[in-house]
């Protein structure tokens, strides 16, 4: 039972990302190793600097098959998978491009169209060869590049909510920029009977502090993927870096942001980059066949969608944004 109802927060600067920490306790051993092994999974998994597990499966592209440990091997196994889905827009081979991109990063230009035809050649995820049991993953094409962006994010939110767990810690939130898992029934009495941790609903290329709205919800992850985040503005246009692996532009529709709840975070992190590329119509007759994954849509138009309020209840407090049912 928690009896004191004081939050104490912890934060660092990981994955190029701020990371939070909240726990109802005063415990800095305890978020010194939550942060300690956010960086030991970065250090596998970064395609950010020369070295680590990943990139040594890049830098032997068109060589040589890489030996990797089982969960690398699983995520890459679930990242292909997903990729290889119908119609998917999720693509674990998108690294050429995001590295001729740069969006987020110094240095970006548009590329011409020559230029991203060449790098689309390299993004194909039938190309990842994968042998079970060596745990062998070898990327047929020299130049090909694996990026788990847009789901190494997710897996680690997972890896540090279980440690809690077996730290038998009761009531946290892990934020690690985007990708929030929380665990019991946080510190939010208001909105529900059964309490809740209050997580904003961003508003997009607005300050940092601005919502449109409160998500509230217990023992789920929360993760949001937006355009607002990470871009850059050229001769009036935006250039987000949620990229389509069929243009090898950035991805263009009427969203700005989808934000998944469920269980766990490496599926809201596959699925805010699935529903990001289906758009508001097809995703909301995708989830019904879903049970537990639920998903809130912002639109350009200023629309705020939810697919269903099972797992959780949003309340708007931006009047400019109307919520459609
Ligand atoms: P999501 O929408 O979930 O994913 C978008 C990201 O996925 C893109 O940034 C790109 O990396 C990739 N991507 C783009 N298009 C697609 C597609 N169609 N299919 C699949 N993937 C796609 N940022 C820094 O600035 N500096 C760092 O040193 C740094 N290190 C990192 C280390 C790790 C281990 C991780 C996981 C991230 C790191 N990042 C770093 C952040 C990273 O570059 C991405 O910006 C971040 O992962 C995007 O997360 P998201 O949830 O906002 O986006
Ligand atoms: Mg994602």
């Amino acid at each position: 039972m928690t009896t004191d109802r004081r939050i104490y927060s912890y934060s660092a600067v990981l994955m190029g990302s701020p990371i939070l920490l909240k726990l109802f306790e005063h415990n800095e051993s305890l978020a010194a190793r939550v942060f300690r092994l956010i960086k030991a999974h970065e250090n596998i998994l970064t395609v950010n600097r020369p070295h680590s597990d990943i990139m040594a499966i890049n830098h032997a592209a068109g060589r040589q098959p890489v030996v990797v440990s089982q969960p690398i091997f699983e995520i890459i196994k679930r990242a292909k998978a997903v990729s290889l889905l119908e119609g998917s827009c999720f693509n674990f081979t998108i690294g050429p491009l995001v590295k001729r991109w740069k969006i987020g990063f110094s240095g970006n230009t548009v590329p011409d169209s020559d230029e991203l035809q060449a790098l689309l050649a390299l993004t194909s995820p039938d190309d990842v060869q994968l042998d079970e049991s060596s745990r062998c993953v070898f990327l047929a094409k020299a130049g090909m590049e694996i990026d788990l962006g847009a789901i190494a994010k997710g897996y680690i939110a997972d890896i540090v909510r279980d440690f809690l767990q077996q730290e038998h810690i009761e009531n946290a939130l892990i934020n690690l920029g985007g990708n929030v898992h929380t665990i019991g029934a946080g510190d939010d009495n208001g909105a529900r009977e059964e309490g809740g941790w209050a997580i904003g609903l961003k508003k997009p290329f607005a300050d940092a502090a601005a919502l449109i709205g409160v998500i509230n919800v217990a023992n789920k992850s929360v993760v949001t993927s937006g355009i607002y985040e990470r871009y850059f503005e050229l001769d009036g246009r935006c250039y987000h870096h949620i990229l389509d692996p069929k243009t090898g532009y950035p991805l263009d529709n009427e969203l700005l942001s989808v934000t998944v709840i469920c269980d766990d975070s490496i599926d809201g992190d596959i699925y805010t980059t699935l529903l990001y590329g289906m758009g508001v119509e097809k995703s909301l007759a995708y989830l019904q066949q879903c049970a537990d994954i639920e998903a809130i849509f912002v639109t350009r138009d200023q629309q705020v969608i939810c697919s269903s309020q099972r797992q959780f209840s949003f309340a708007l407090t931006d009047t400019a944004y109307r919520l459609a049912n």
